[in-house]
């Protein structure tokens, strides 16, 4: 398979946000995101066997503990991740799998984590998500909407309503966009959509979701990659 990197980090977004985690990165996506924040995974990377990855792996966090799958679209290479992910699993790893939702994923082992971010229309690929994933959801999984704008929000709103989202997955997450370009400071003035906004208007639609911020981004300045 073909990757970017592996390192151990802070894990930034999900219910699982603040725990020690292995980033598996793959490279490669077929989506162009416009706040995408992971544009170097687009060209390039190095090829690498299953073993090697398991191998890295298991130096980072040995006998265990939490490792997401991410990129990139790792489902782009299906064909590698899904044993990689099976090892994983069977070594007593908590798998995180973070993807757009756009290939199938029938195959990802039931264990597996999906954290399934659903493109909005200001990310110009909310045409992208494969409805009939949803049928692949179950308490185990996240739902996640990056937003940019009140139509972003409304979009994410009826989305979820309409499909049942907070019965069908363990969790709901409204996040706000980071600026892409963000430089320097580590604070709100770089989200795209001011979090107290957001925050009003998921008390007042009295939706059962959680405010997701990429606590990353607020730990390690917002341009540090690798983190
Ligand atoms: S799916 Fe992820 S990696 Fe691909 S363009 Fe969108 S944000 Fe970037």
């Amino acid at each position: 398979m073909y990757l970017i990197e592996i390192y151990r980090s802070l894990q930034g977004e999900s219910s699982f946000a603040g725990l020690p985690c292995v980033f598996v990165r793959t490279a490669g996506c077929n989506l162009r995101c416009s706040w995408c924040d992971s544009e170097y995974t687009f060209k390039g990377g190095y090829r690498v066997s299953l073993d090697d990855v398991l191998a890295e792996v298991e130096k980072l966090s040995p006998g265990g503990g939490l490792v997401e799958l991410t990129g990139g679209e790792p489902m782009l290479q299906e064909k590698d991740v899904v044993p990689l992910m099976r090892e994983l699993i069977a070594r007593g790893y908590t798998v995180l799998l973070e993807t757009s939702g756009e290939r199938p994923l029938e195959n990802v082992p039931g264990e597996v984590r999906k954290i399934v971010d659903v493109k909005c229309p200001g990310s110009g690929e909310a045409e992208s998500f494969r409805l009939t994933n949803l049928g692949t959801l179950t308490k185990l999984d996240e739902a996640k909407f990056v937003l940019s704008s009140r139509a972003d929000y409304e979009f994410a709103r009826d989305f979820v309503r309409r499909h049942g989202l907070e019965q069908k997955a363990g969790g709901v997450i409204f996040s706000p966009a980071f600026r892409q370009n963000a430089v320097g400071s580590r604070d709100t003035a770089n989200c795209l959509l001011d979090p107290q906004l957001l925050a009003t208007w998921i008390l007042e639609d009295r939706l059962n979701v959680r405010l997701g911020l990429q606590i990353h981004k607020f730990i390690w300045e917002p341009q540090v990659k690798g983190v």
